[in-house]
This record gives structure tokens, C-alpha cells and sequence, in this order.
């Protein structure tokens, strides 16, 4: 059977291991799961009694996601005409490269970035330009530079999967400011919501002025409903109209819609949730400085970690003692590991699996 060319050329995602395979590959009992920036403290308690709210499963979901859009819409202070919902903010990705990629144009994008932009960018045939980050940071003149008369899509990551680092507010509407207007700008904040006040783009309240710009959230990270599979892009109606023509009619479900309209009022559990984030992930930095091992900054649940030697190997090493954590050799990064923040235990645990780690290393140097 014949498909596109370039479907035979890419391979499937390929998922952080689940846990029942290591737990039997090893016969370990418990496993900590930090490869996929999941909330490690859960969800709102709000949804513990979400089975009160179960709609019924024979019928549709409804396709505009009415409810979500009208409380999401009061919340941002847009007009409900600016959001698209997706089945999670990857499937938005997967839309926006569907409506504005095709082959002949191109698209840019840094490296090392969320895959997802690259791979249904190759599907849709279009040419990818990458642009390597600087320290971590996107590299804004060079992706300003990699743009020509044939680039439709270019996509900023904010704070920027997996290094972690956020785009500095004058750099952000400085390079907006110097973009073509006929070029769509996909702001991806999947990570908002750990993102410092301070160092908040604002771009909603400043999407009237770039009708180029879509932003995209979701309730995947800090909400802890990566398992629902909701996630939204705020912009000018008339691209919001393009999306939804290439979207599926019924692409979130109703219990997604729900949940997700119950964790949205629950900004106490986003707060604990950033907080804890945030004072766990500083005593893993100084873990890590004391073995110095060199991160990025990170405005994020995750770190960007240098390894001593090849990250696969540290993913092994740290596998088989019940932790799974993220190798990047696959995002070109051969020497460095994505490490989601944790709860503070099993940040402790791990902390001392990478010293073992390291002090192995240090030996074999030796010798
Ligand atoms: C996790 C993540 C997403 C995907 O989120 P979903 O809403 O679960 O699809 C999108 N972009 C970035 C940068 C992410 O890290």
C-alpha cells in the first residue's frame, strides 16, 4: 500500500516507558515516573468526584465545547471566537501544521524544541528550518534570519521544551514586531502556568494587535489532566475559523470538557503546585551544582541536565533503580537528560542514585 513518501521516512512517538514494564523488566515494586512532565501532585480534589458528573457516554461530546469556551473565554478576557480546543495542545499542533503547511513552504523552528512541530510539519511536506537554541534560548534574530518569502509557521516555545528556559519579554514582541505579518506565529506555553508573574509574555491581552500570533495552553501539565486530553489556542477568530475547519467535529471528549472546566476553578491546586515546583526544583539544583552537572535555567516542572556520559546510559543506570527519566539523544542532545520535578521524596531518592551514578564515573575516569 502506498502512503506519502515521508510517512515511510519517520517512526511513531515513542512514549516515556509505562510503568508496569520497567516494574517487570526489573522486578521492581515501585517506579517514579519523571520523563513526561506530568503534575506529580496530581489533580484538583475537585475531581475526585468526578463520576457525579459523568455525562452520558452514548451521546456526542459537543463539538464546540460550549461550556469550557464560555468559562475559558470570561477567564482570559477574550471573545469565545478566539479559542480552539484540542485533543490536548498536540493536536493543535497537528491542525496548524494540517492548515498552513504544505509542500513547497516552510516552517521555523528551534533545536531542540517540542518534536511534535517538526514531525507533522515533515507529514504535511513542508521544509523545517531549524535554528539551535543559545544557552538554552531560542535564538530569535537567527529565526528572524531563517524566515523568507516561503515561510508560513513559525514556532516559539515558551518556556522552550526540554531546556526549560522562558523568552524574555522585550526579546518576545521584538521579534514579533520584525515578523512578517503574513507569518503565523504559534506561541506554545504549554508551560504557563509555572511561569514566574514577572516573566509573563501577556500575550493574550495583546493578541488584538498580532492577528499572526495563536497561543497555545493546555490542561495536560500543571492541571494534571494529561490523561483527559484537553488543551486550547487563543487567537484571531479568523485563524481560530481556519483550525476549526481542519479539527475534528467531536475532538475532545465530554469528560475531558468537564474535568477541565472543574480544574480551571481550583487556583489554589495550581498554586501549591508551582510552589512546591519551585522550591523542590531549587534543591535539586543544588544538588546538582554541589556534583557539578550543568543545567539550563528552567521556568518549568522539568530540568535540562548536561551528562558526563551518554545519556542513554544514564537512563539505564537510573531505570533499574526504579526511576525513569528522559535521555535526549533523540532530540539531538546525546549528553543530556529531561528530569521532571518530582514529589520531594523521590526527589531525594533520585538525588542519590545520580550521586552513586556520578562517583562511578569519577572512579572509571581514574582508571
Ligand atoms: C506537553 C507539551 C505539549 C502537549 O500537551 P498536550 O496538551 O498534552 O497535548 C505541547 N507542547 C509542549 C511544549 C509540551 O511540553
Amino acid at each position: 500500500m502506498d502512503t506519502k513518501q515521508i510517512i515511510n521516512e519517520l517512526t511513531p512517538y515513542k512514549p516515556g516507558k509505562q510503568i508496569h514494564e520497567v516494574k517487570e523488566m526489573y522486578g521492581l515494586d515501585r517506579i517514579v515516573k519523571l520523563a513526561s512532565n506530568e503534575n506529580p501532585f496530581g489533580y484538583t480534589k475537585k475531581l475526585d468526584n468526578l463520576n457525579a458528573f459523568s455525562p452520558s457516554f452514548e451521546v456526542y461530546p459537543d463539538g464546540y465545547t460550549a461550556e469550557l469556551r464560555s468559562a475559558l473565554a470570561k477567564r482570559l478576557n477574550v471573545d469565545e471566537s478566539q479559542l480552539v480546543f484540542g485533543n490536548g495542545s498536540d493536536e493543535i499542533v497537528q491542525s496548524i501544521c494540517r492548515a498552513f503547511l504544505y509542500p513547497g513552504v516552510n516552517t521555523v523552528m528551534a533545536v531542540p524544541t517540542f518534536p511534535q512541530y517538526k514531525h507533522n510539519a515533515r507529514i504535511e511536506g513542508a521544509d523545517v528550518r531549524e535554528v539551535p537554541v543559545v544557552n538554552g534560548y531560542h535564538d530569535l534574530q537567527g529565526m528572524l534570519d531563517a524566515i523568507d518569502e516561503e515561510t508560513n509557521v513559525v514556532w516559539l516555545c515558551s518556556p522552550n521544551n526540554p531546556t526549560g528556559c522562558a523568552i524574555p519579554h522585550d526579546d518576545f514582541y521584538n521579534f514579533l514586531d520584525q515578523c512578517p505579518d503574513d507569518v503565523l506565529v504559534v506561541l506554545d506555553e504549554a508551560y504557563y502556568e509555572y511561569l514566574d508573574e514577572k516573566k509573563d509574555l501577556d500575550t493574550v491581552e495583546n493578541l488584538p494587535q498580532y492577528k499572526n500570533l495563536i497561543v497555545l495552553r493546555t490542561f495536560s501539565k500543571a492541571y494534571g489532566l494529561a490523561g483527559l486530553r484537553i488543551g486550547y489556542g487563543i487567537g484571531n477568530p479568523d485563524l481560530v475559523a481556519k483550525l476549526d475547519v481542519v479539527r475534528g467535529p467531536f475532538n475532545t471528549s465530554s469528560i475531558a470538557q468537564k474535568a477541565a472546566l472543574i480544574a480551571m476553578e481550583d487556583d489554589t491546586f495550581i498554586a501549591d503546585s508551582v510552589s512546591r515546583n519551585k522550591k523542590i526544583k531549587k534543591e535539586f539544583q543544588q544538588f546538582l551544582d554541589t556534583i557539578d552537572w550543568q543545567y539550563y535555567e528552567s521556568e518549568t516542572n522539568f530540568l535540562f541536565i548536561s551528562t558526563p556520559i551518554n545519556s542513554n546510559d544514564v537512563f539505564q543506570y537510573i531505570l533499574k533503580q526504579g526511576f525513569i527519566v528522559r535521555p535526549l539523544e533523540g532530540l539531538g542532545c546525546p549528553n543530556a537528560i529531561r528530569v521532571t520535578i518530582g514529589k520531594e521524596s523521590d526527589m531525594k531518592e533520585l538525588q542519590s542514585i545520580i550521586l552513586q551514578l556520578n562517583n562511578k564515573v569519577i572512579e572509571a575516569n581514574r582508571s
